[in-house]
C-alpha cells in the first residue's frame, strides 16, 4: 500500500476512510455516497482541506478550539512534557508537576470554592464522575437513596452511557440504550420553540419552576442533584431568558439540591468570561469542564468539585473511581500551556469588551434577513432560528432540519463551517477571531442564507 499522507488524491483517502473508519454522529451509508471532507492542516480561524479549499471555521472544531488553530506553543509543550515525562498515573496515592500545576491554576480560576479537580479525558467521563460523585456524596452523608439527577430534555451532556443518560436527545437514547435509572428530565428553557403567547421572562420562570415541581414530587429527599449547561450549545444555543438562572439557583438552595453546570462549552471564555456560571452568577457545587480547557489540542476533561464535595469525599476512604488518562501530564502540560496564553493575550477580556460586542452587533443584524427569525448570541456562542414566518415563530413544513442542513451545505460550499441543529444554524468560533474575520463570516452566512431561501422557493 501507498503512505497514507496528505499527498495522497482526495478520493483514495475518502475511499480507505469509508472502508475502515467508522464515524461519530454520521450516517455511514450516506457517508460512502460522498466521501468525507478531508482536513489537511488548519491556522487560526481557518481550515484547509485536501482539495486546497480554505474554510472558515465558525464553530471551532467542536466548540473547542479557543485559541484557535496553529499555537506551536502548544506543540512544544506536549513535545517537552513528552520527552520529560510522558505518562504516569495519577492512582494510589502518586502525582506529578503538571497536574499540580493545572489544578492549582484551576482552583485560581474556577468561581467560588471549587477549589479541587478530579480528571477525565473528556467531558463525556466528567459528567460519568459527576454521577459517582453525587451519589457518593450522599450515600457518605447517610442518604443514599438521595441519588436522581434531573436534567433537561434536548441537553446534552456527553456520549458515554452516563453521559447519554444525562442528556437529554432522544435521538441517542432511542439506539437500544436505555437511560440508567435515576435520571429524570424536565423541559428547556427554549422560548422561540416552546414559549407560545408567554413573555421570555415568563416562560423562563415557569421553566424553572418544572425543577421545583419535579423535587416535590420526587421527593427532595430522593433528588441529588439537578444538571445543565449555562447555555445549551449541541441543542441548538438556546439562551435561557433572564429569569431563568437565579430562580433555579433559589431552587437548588431551598430544597438542598447539588448544582451541577456543565461548562464543557460555556467554559474557558466562550461567554466572555471563564465560565458561563461566572456570566449568570450562579453558583454550582461541580463543574464539568473539558473542550476550551486545552483547546481541543490534547484531550482532556475533568471535574471542577466545592470544598464540601471534595472534603466529604476525602474523609470517606478511597473514592473507587478513575481513569488511565486522569490527570494525563502531557495533556495538563498543553492545558497549562493554553490557559498561560488565554490570561497573558487576554483572550476573555477580547471577548468580553471588544470583538464579542463587534460580532452580536452583527450577528443580531442577520435578522432582517426573511428566513431569520431570532438570532441570539453570548460571548461568541450564537443560533439563528431559521422560520417560514417571523412574527408566529413558524416552523418550516419540511421535515425539521431539512432548511438547516440546506443552509449548511450552502455555507461549506461558500467556506465557511457553520452547524445546523434543526432548522436553528449555530456558530461557535475561535475566540481570537478578528474584526475582519467577523465580516467574512457574516457575508458567508448572509449569501448561504439568500441561496438557501432561493432553493426553498
Ligand atoms: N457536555 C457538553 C455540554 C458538551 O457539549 C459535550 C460535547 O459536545 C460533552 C459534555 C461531551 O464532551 P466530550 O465530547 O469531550 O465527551
Amino acid at each position: 500500500m501507498n503512505v497514507i499522507s496528505n499527498h495522497m488524491p482526495t478520493a483514495e483517502l475518502q475511499a480507505l476512510d469509508t472502508a475502515h473508519h467508522m464515524h461519530p454522529f454520521t450516517a455511514g451509508a450516506e457517508l460512502a455516497k460522498t466521501g468525507a471532507r478531508i482536513i489537511t492542516g488548519a491556522n487560526g480561524v481557518t481550515l484547509t482541506d485536501s482539495e486546497g479549499h480554505q474554510i472558515l471555521d465558525a464553530m471551532a472544531g467542536l466548540w473547542c478550539v479557543n485559541i484557535g488553530y496553529g499555537r506551536h506553543e502548544l506543540a512544544d509543550a506536549a513535545a517537552r512534557q513528552m520527552k520529560e515525562l510522558p505518562y504516569y498515573n495519577t492512582f494510589f496515592q502518586t502525582s506529578h508537576v503538571p497536574v499540580i500545576a493545572l489544578s492549582a491554576k484551576l482552583a485560581e480560576l474556577a468561581p467560588n470554592d471549587l477549589n479541587h479537580v478530579f480528571y477525565a479525558g473528556s467531558g463525556s467521563e466528567a459528567n460519568d464522575t459527576n454521577i459517582r460523585l453525587v451519589r457518593h456524596y450522599w450515600a457518605i452523608k447517610g442518604q443514599p437513596n438521595k441519588n436522581i439527577i434531573i436534567s433537561r430534555k434536548n441537553a446534552y451532556h456527553g456520549s458515554t452511557l452516563g453521559g447519554g443518560s444525562l442528556g437529554g436527545m432522544s435521538g441517542m437514547q432511542n439506539q437500544g440504550v436505555p437511560v440508567i435509572p435515576g435520571i429524570h428530565h424536565i423541559d428547556q428553557p427554549d422560548w422561540w420553540s416552546e414559549g407560545g403567547d408567554k413573555t421570555p421572562e415568563e416562560f423562563g420562570l415557569e421553566r424553572a419552576r418544572q425543577l421545583e415541581a419535579a423535587i416535590l414530587e420526587l421527593g427532595a429527599d430522593r433528588v441529588g442533584a439537578f444538571i445543565a449547561e449555562p447555555v445549551q450549545g449541541a441543542g441548538g444555543v438556546i439562551i435561557p431568558p433572564s429569569t431563568y438562572w437565579p430562580e433555579i439557583q433559589r431552587i437548588c438552595d431551598e430544597h438542598g439540591i447539588l448544582l451541577i453546570a456543565d461548562e464543557v462549552i460555556c467554559g474557558f471564555g466562550r461567554t466572555g468570561h471563564w465560565f458561563g456560571t461566572d456570566y449568570y452568577g450562579i453558583r454550582p457545587h461541580i463543574m464539568a469542564i473539558a473542550k476550551g480547557l486545552s483547546s481541543g489540542y490534547a484531550p482532556i476533561g475533568g471535574s471542577l468539585v466545592c470544598d464540601d464535595v471534595a472534603e466529604t469525599i476525602a474523609q470517606a476512604g478511597d473514592f473507587n473511581h478513575g481513569y488511565t488518562y486522569s490527570g494525563h501530564p502531557v495533556a495538563c502540560a498543553v492545558a497549562l500551556e493554553n490557559l498561560r496564553i488565554m490570561q497573558e493575550e487576554k483572550i476573555v477580556e477580547n471577548v468580553a469588551q471588544d470583538t464579542g460586542p463587534y460580532l452580536k452587533a452583527k450577528w443580531e443584524s442577520l435578522t432582517a434577513h426573511p428566513l431569520v427569525g431570532e438570532a441570539k448570541i453570548v460571548g461568541m456562542m450564537g443560533s439563528i432560528a431559521l422560520t417560514p414566518h417571523k412574527e408566529s415563530r413558524a416552523k418550516f413544513a419540511a421535515d425539521a432540519g431539512t432548511v438547516g442542513l440546506a443552509c449548511r451545505t450552502r455555507c461549506f460550499a461558500n467556506g465557511l463551517v457553520m452547524r445546523h441543529v434543526g432548522d436553528r444554524m449555530v456558530i461557535s468560533p475561535p475566540l481570537v477571531i478578528t474584526k475582519a474575520e467577523i465580516d467574512t463570516l457574516i457575508e458567508r452566512a448572509l449569501l448561504s442564507l439568500d441561496e438557501t431561501l432561493e432553493q426553498i422557493k
